[in-house]
């Protein structure tokens, strides 16, 4: 169940719906020089103050009640429809990544800053000034059409989606999105939907999206594996931690693929970091290992969870060693609402002119997962590979040569205004 059948039939679309389009084709060329100018002046997360800025001087500018600060930088502005209706939020990522962007682009990012207490080049790889720029056009588009508005729309532009760059190793995180609920963002005003849009590897402005699981769960994986330190010549003096660390790693693999049932939702467990030892001829105290599970369900990954505690535990234990197992929860599973992407799915299609495409599950997070936990979201893909390019082969995401084909972008602003005033008007409360 994909919840996509709904976009290939031609439903006729409200004359609103019409008008957001054409007021999408007026702001296009400036959205693309809001996108360039973030692009080239991009910001860690929770630092994302000169983005900030921009945005609330555009937000206020189109007569928005705007509030600023949420969550270190996070911007909210409410547009208030000129009649009575529900509430939309829609949602855009602020925060670039600690990558050097590759040179060829005249607008390329040179910007320098430090995360996590280390001095590093800033990028917008993963495509988040896109997202800026286009939330920012969609709400001059339905600031534009205000009276005609059935409903308030709540424009939410988060920090740190991709974590905090002013956290050091070791210290608890709290990603934008969870912060800025925490803060109560939708304690005085609920929106009963949330939409999202992510820019990814794909057809130029092909939309993409699926019902259900979408975006991964993620926790944190650390175990420590302690032995006893001794002379590496005589190794029956000691208890090897290097040894039970590799059996552990080995162990591991059959959690997912010997005790998860994957017909009922894939997993994915990686140990990425192994450290351990001081010289070749010393067997050490101890093993340090951490990694990361995703999963799509919540039962799965609670038992995924589980079992890495028993295996890793055990396998220990076999050996005479000890394993101390922690798995933090970061991020859940974005879940995007059944009903609501029935719902939208002929949106979409028109949006993106008939070019969509089921999206597979994702193996990444997104913090949006704490918003569309708390209400019914939908979280879309926008394919942003220029034509001639086959998207499998290009630099995906967080690559220092991701490249998003700016053409693609005006489809974004297209869907994020056409659901709105979709959603607004089939909740539209008649008097
Ligand atoms: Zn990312
Ligand atoms: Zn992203």
């Amino acid at each position: 169940m994909l919840g996509f059948a709904g976009a290939a039939q031609a439903q006729p679309s409200s004359s609103l719906e019409e008008q957001a389009y054409s007021r999408a084709a007026a702001v296009e060329q400036k959205l693309i020089e809001w996108r360039r100018d973030i692009h080239q002046h991009p910001e860690l997360g929770d630092q994302e103050t000169r983005t900030a800025g921009l945005v609330a001087d555009h937000l206020r500018k189109l007569g928005l009640e705007v509030r600023t600060g949420i969550a270190h930088t996070g911007v909210v502005g409410i547009l208030e429809g000129g009649k009575p209706g529900p509430t939309v939020a829609l949602r855009a990522d602020m925060d670039a990544l600690p990558v050097k962007e590759s040179e060829g682009l005249a607008f390329a990012s040179k910007a320098r800053s430090t995360y996590r207490g280390k001095e590093v080049d800033v990028m917008h790889a993963c495509g988040h000034d896109a997202h800026t720029a286009m939330l920012m056009a969609t709400a001059e588009v339905l600031a534009g059409m205000r009276e005609n508005l059935p409903g308030k729309v709540m424009f939410i532009f988060q920090p740190s989606e991709e974590g905090s760059s002013l956290v050091m190793p070791g210290q608890n995180k709290l990603w934008g999105a969870q912060l800025m609920l925490e803060e109560g963002l939708f304690k005085t005003l609920k929106p009963d939907a949330i939409f999202a849009v992510h820019v990814m590897p794909g057809r130029s402005g092909e939309l993409s999206w699926r019902a259900g699981a979408t975006t991964a769960s993620s926790d944190d994986l650390n175990i420590t594996v302690t032995g006893k330190q001794g002379h590496g010549g005589m190794p029956w003096n000691t208890i090897d931690p290097v040894v039970t660390a590799a059996q552990v790693i080995s162990g591991l693999q059959t959690v997912v693929s010997r005790k998860t049932n994957l017909t009922q939702s894939p997993a994915v467990v990686t140990v990425g970091m192994i450290q351990g030892g001081s010289a070749p001829n010393i067997v050490p105290q101890q093993v340090e290992m951490a990694g990361t599970i995703r999963t799509y369900d919540e039962n799965v990954r609670a038992q995924v969870g589980r079992d890495i505690k028993l295996s890793a535990q055990k396998i220990a234990e076999s050996a005479g060693a000890k394993a101390d197992v922690s798995v933090v929860p970061a991020y859940g599973t974005t879940i995007n609402d059944e009903k609501l992407v029935a719902q939208m799915a002929p949106v979409l299609g028109r949006a993106a002119s008939g070019k969509v495409a089921p999206a597979a599950l994702v193996g990444a997070s997104e913090d949006f997962s704490f918003f569309a936990r708390q209400v019914p979201g939908l979280y879309f893909f926008l394919g942003v590979t220029p034509n001639g390019q086959d998207p499998a082969t290009v630099a995906p995401n967080h690559n220092p040569s991701f490249f998003v084909d700016e053409s693609a972008l005006v489809t974004g602003t297209r869907a994020l205004s056409g659901m709105t005033v979709q959603f607004l008007q089939s909740r539209e409360k008649k008097s």
